[in-house]
C-alpha cells in the first residue's frame, strides 16, 4: 500500500526508516519531512493543517494508511477528517487526543478511575489558583491545561514562583493553552516513558525507554523536548510494567471506550516511579521524540501491520518481537537551544559517522541546501546506536558524534548515565 507520514522531526525519520523497510509499503510519502527523511520517503509540500489538502493528496495518490507523528494534527482532528473521507489513519480521534490536549481532562479521568497520579485541582482564575498553591505549599507544579509546545509546565520551588507562573498563564503568556490551569502535587522518584499500542479495546506494551529532558549534563538546566533517550530502561522491571498496564493504561483504555471515545494509536504515559509504585505524570497521544528513535531501532517486527492492527481493532492476536540489544540516541542541538538559536550552519561528517558499526543517524531539524545538510531547528540530529548493553550503545553513539563536524552544535555527553550505573551495579 501507499503510506503518507505526517511530521518533520527525528521521530518521523525513525518511523519513515522503519516503514520504508516494510514489504507492505509500496510508496512512502512524507509531509513536510526533512533532509534525512528524504532518503526514505518522497517529500511532499503539503500544509498538514489543511485537512482538505491532505485528503485530496491521499485520494490522488491512493494512500492506504496515514501515520500521524506529532500531537498538533491529532488534537486538530485530522484522523476524524480522514476517517470521514474513508481514509485509514494511525492515531487517536480528536476526542481521544484530549488525553494530551487537556491536562484537566486526563486528571479528571484519573480521579474517576482510581488511576494513580499526583493530587490536583483545576482553575479558571488566578486568585483561587494562588490560594490553593499557598495552602499546599512548595514545591508544587503549575500546568497550562492545553498544548503549549513543552513550555506549559512549571515545577515551582517556592510559592512565589508558583504565583508568578499562575499569573503568567492567566495573563495569556501561553495563549489559549493557559486559559485553564492545573495545579498538582510535586512527585519524587525516577521518570520513565511508557508506550502502549491501543486499538480502542486492547493495549500491548512496547519495550521500556527513558529520556533526558534537561539540557545540561547531570540532568541540570532548563527542560527541553528531550536531549537523548535509551531502551531498555532498567528501572522498568517486569513487575512495574505489569502494574503500569493494570493500574494506568488498561483502566484508561476502558474509560475512553465507555465514554464513547475509544483510544486508538500509541499511548505514551510519562511515569514517575515513586515509592508507592508508578504514577502518571501526563499522557501524550503519539510516540515520544527521541524515545521513538530507540524503539524503532529495537523493533524486530514489521511496524506497518502493528499500526494497521491498531486502526482495525485487531491487536488481540498481535505479538511484537524486539531485538535484545540496547539502543541509545544522543540529540545534537543548535547552540542556544532551548532558548534562541541560529539556523543555516553546515553540518559535515555525517557519512563517516553513520558508517560506524551499529550507528544510525536520524535527522530532526535539517534542510538540504546546495548539496549541504544545514541546521534548520533547535534539535537537529539524533545520533543513535545499538549495542549489547546501554554502555556499548553509548560508546558507539559518542564515537559517531566525534566525527560530526558542526561548529554551531552541541550535545550532552552523559546520555544513559542512570542505565549504565545500574548495568555496572
Ligand atoms: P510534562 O510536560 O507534564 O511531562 O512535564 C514536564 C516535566 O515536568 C516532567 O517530565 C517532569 O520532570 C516534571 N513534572 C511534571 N509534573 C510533575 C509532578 N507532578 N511532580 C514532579 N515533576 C513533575
Amino acid at each position: 500500500m501507499n503510506i503518507l507520514l505526517l511530521g518533520s522531526g527525528g521521530r518521523e525519520h525513525a518511523l519513515a526508516w522503519k516503514i520504508a523497510a516494510s514489504p507492505l509499503a509500496e510508496r512512502l510519502y512524507c509531509a513536510p519531512g526533512n533532509a534525512g527523511i528524504a532518503k526514505e520517503a518522497e517529500i511532499v509540500a503539503l500544509d498538514v493543517a489543511d485537512h482538505a489538502a491532505v485528503i485530496a493528496f491521499c485520494r490522488a495518490q491512493q494512500i492506504g494508511l496515514v501515520v500521524v507523528g506529532p500531537e498538533g494534527p491529532l488534537c486538530a482532528g485530522i484522523v476524524d477528517d480522514l476517517a470521514a473521507a474513508g481514509i485509514k489513519a494511525f492515531g487517536p480521534s480528536k476526542a481521544a487526543a484530549r488525553l494530551e490536549g487537556s491536562k484537566g481532562f486526563t486528571k479528571d479521568l484519573c480521579r474517576a478511575n482510581n488511576i494513580p497520579t499526583a493530587a490536583y485541582e483545576r482553575f479558571t482564575a488566578a486568585d483561587p489558583a494562588k490560594a490553593y498553591a499557598r495552602a499546599q505549599g512548595a514545591p508544587i507544579v503549575v500546568k497550562a491545561d492545553g498544548l503549549a509546545a513543552g513550555k506549559g509546565v512549571v515545577v515551582a520551588q517556592s510559592v512565589t514562583e508558583a504565583e508568578a507562573a499562575i499569573d503568567m498563564m492567566f495573563a495569556g503568556g501561553l495563549g489559549a493553552a493557559g486559559a485553564e490551569v492545573v495545579i498538582e502535587e510535586f512527585l519524587t522518584g525516577e521518570e520513565a516513558s511508557f508506550f502502549a499500542l491501543c486499538d480502542g479495546e486492547r493495549a500491548i506494551p512496547l519495550v521500556s525507554a527513558q529520556d533526558h529532558k534537561r539540557v545540561l549534563d547531570g540532568d541540570q538546566g532548563p527542560n527541553t523536548g528531550g536531549m537523548g533517550a535509551y531502551s531498555p530502561a532498567p528501572v522498568m522491571t517486569a513487575e512495574l510494567t505489569q502494574r503500569t498496564m493494570a493500574e494506568i493504561v488498561l483502566p484508561t483504555v476502558r474509560a475512553m471506550k465507555s465514554m464513547g471515545t475509544p483510544y486508538k494509536g500509541v499511548l505514551y504515559a510519562g511515569l514517575m516511579i515513586t515509592a508507592q509504585g508508578p504514577k502518571l505524570i501526563e499522557y501524550n497521544v503519539r510516540f515520544g521524540d527521541p524515545e521513538c528513535q530507540v524503539l524503532m531501532l529495537r523493533l524486530m517486527s514489521d511496524l506497518v501491520p502493528a499500526l494497521l492492527a491498531c486502526c482495525d481493532g485487531v491487536l488481540g492476536s498481535f505479538d511484537l518481537r524486539w531485538y535484545p540489544d540496547a539502543a541509545l540516541t544522543v540529540v545534537m542541538a543548535a547552540k542556544g537551544y532551548p532558548g534562541s538559536y541560529a539556523k543555516g550552519s553546515v553540518i559535515e561528517g555525517l557519512d563517516a559517522a553513520a558508517a560506524i558499526e551499529g550507528v544510525e543517524i536520524f535527522h530532526a531539524g535539517t534542510l538540504m541546501e546546495n548539496g549541504n545538510v544545514v541546521a534548520n531547528g533547535g534539535r537537529v540530529l539524533n545520533v543513535c546506536a545499538i549495542g549489547k548493553e546501554v554502555v556499548t550503545a553509548q560508546a558507539r553513539a559518542y564515537q559517531a558524534i566525534d566525527l560530526v563536524r558542526w561548529s554551531d552544535g552541541f550535545c550532552r555527553r552523559d546520555i544513559g548515565w542512570r542505565a549504565i550505573a545500574r548495568e555496572r551495579a
